[in-house]
């Protein structure tokens, strides 16, 4: 059987670290088994749900790369709703409510006071017809509730969690549907987990409690007759497994993370494999390495080895995963994002200084100039008049200058190469110099010693 996943986003803002981090594991999810990965767009609230977010998501999973086999949106699917309501509607599953957001906020208090967990009382329920008949006579429209099966445990064997179990008669009977007609998630998500075929839902733990109400409707769903035609295994329903959620490093949900996006990343140049390869691994018992490779990723992805404790952000830890990953970047993969005239043996030189391959432009400035200027003392300046005169080119001109200043001065290590660096590219540091001198070229090369020989 084919594995099928969704990544289901509300389109009310841009996807957060926690979202890429669902989203990629829905992706791995289905790429191990050759399955598919959709991406579900759920916008059943009209107010908050914005196109110009629609497309942001799009474009944040393209340049993740992580394509979806296809895409679905719920406001183009409404009309399954209403005939999965209807029928649920017919078989008793459903129910119109009439309470007010003031009444329930009440009821809440009440039963909070008495010290009681603050669960729906099903007050609706037990209006009788002339009751309900005077509350539409006044004119107010009802909101909807699935109701609960009480004389059925709840229960499923989690992906990460293990087995779960929940006493529905502990649930409140959830609101579906609301006055005006509107959807709220619960029914929409369990309907299309089931006519898109999803095998397998895997998403925070903070959707536990919904997995729980929406195992009732998978079963509700089932018995009304409202099954995926093609896919048997709804006849049950999907796999279930809740990951932990993503803190700070600090070990707190915090505001930062929850607002830390594709844009941000970018900005900081962190590339895309970096942010695949740490949250792929984060919380799990695998560790955290820079493995641009997704094969190798995917190999070792497997959901037992998630643990229970919350998955920690470390941005620093991101950073190092980053810079390993730009060390190892071929030419052909940053090509089109380095500055004019940086080839490959350009990028060769410059990678092993660069964080952020945005960096380059900055080094590459030691080959192209201006460099910095620098003073130095009257040794150094007739050292570095030799070496003027000394220089000849050949395919190794470093080793070759070195080598005959060596012999010449009797100068070594830090007196034979500091001041000829300080003097080629106006720092302490930095690239190899060996790779960096045909780079910056015979003529270059002489020019900048003759002037910091002349300082
Ligand atoms: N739209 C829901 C959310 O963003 C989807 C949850 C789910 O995966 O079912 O929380």
């Amino acid at each position: 059987m084919t594995t099928i996943t969704r990544f289901a986003p509300s389109p009310t803002g841009t996807l957060h670290v926690g979202n890429i981090r669902t989203a990629l594991h829905n992706w791995m999810l289905a790429r191990k088994s050759g399955g598919r990965f959709i991406l579900r767009i759920d916008d059943t609230d009209a107010a908050r749900s914005e196109e110009r977010f629609v497309e942001a998501i799009r474009a944040d999973l393209d340049w993740l790369g992580l394509a979806p086999d296809g895409e679905e949106r719920q406001s183009a699917r409404l009309d399954l709703y209403d005939t999965a309501f209807e029928k649920l509607k017919a078989a008793g599953r459903v129910y119109p409510a009439y309470e007010t957001q003031q009444e329930l906020e009440l009821k809440r208090k009440i039963q909070l006071g008495r010290g009681l967990p603050p669960i729906y009382d099903r007050g609706a329920l037990k209006l009788s017809d002339e009751e309900r008949a005077a509350k539409e006579a006044e004119g107010i429209a009802p909101h909807w509730r699935f109701k609960l099966d009480h004389e059925e445990i709840i229960d499923w064997e989690d992906g990460i969690r293990g087995p779960q179990k929940f006493d529905p008669a502990q649930l409140s009977d959830p609101v579906i549907r609301r006055a005006d007609g509107s959807w709220l998630y619960m029914l929409p998500s369990a309907v299309d987990d089931i006519d898109m075929g999803i095998t397998d839902v895997l998403r925070g733990e903070d959707h536990v409690s919904n997995t729980a109400v929406q195992k009732q409707m998978f079963d509700a769903l089932h018995d009304v007759g409202f099954d995926h035609s093609e896919c048997p295994v709804h006849d049950a329903c999907p796999h279930f497994a809740h990951e932990a959620l993503l803190v700070g490093k600090e070990g707190k949900l915090s505001k930062r993370l929850g607002s830390l996006g594709c844009d941000a990343f970018r900005e900081q140049g962190i590339e895309p494999e970096a942010l695949i390869a740490m949250l792929a691994r984060l919380g799990t018992s695998l560790p955290v390495e820079p493995i641009a490779d997704r094969d190798v990723l995917l190999q070792t992805f497997d959901l037992s080895t998630f643990g229970r404790a919350p998955a920690k952000f470390d941005h620093a830890e991101l950073e190092r995963v980053n810079t390993a990953i730009v060390h190892a970047m071929e030419f052909a993969e940053v090509a089109d994002r380095l500055p004019e005239g940086i080839d490959a043996a350009g990028w060769h030189a410059i990678r092993p200084n660069l964080t952020t391959v945005g960096e380059a432009a900055e080094w590459w400035q030691l080959v192209v100039g201006p460099i910095d200027a620098r003073a130095f003392d009257e040794d150094d300046r007739t050292y570095l008049a030799e070496a003027a005169e000394m220089l000849a080119w050949s395919e190794t001109p470093w080793q070759d200058l070195t080598g005959a200043l060596k012999e010449a001065t009797g100068r070594k290590g830090k007196a034979l190469f500091l001041p000829l660096r300080q003097a080629l590219t106006g720092k302490d540091h930095g690239p190899d110099m060996g790779e960096l001198l045909p780079l910056i070229g015979e003529d270059r090369a002489r020019e900048r010693l003759k002037s910091a020989a002349a300082d």
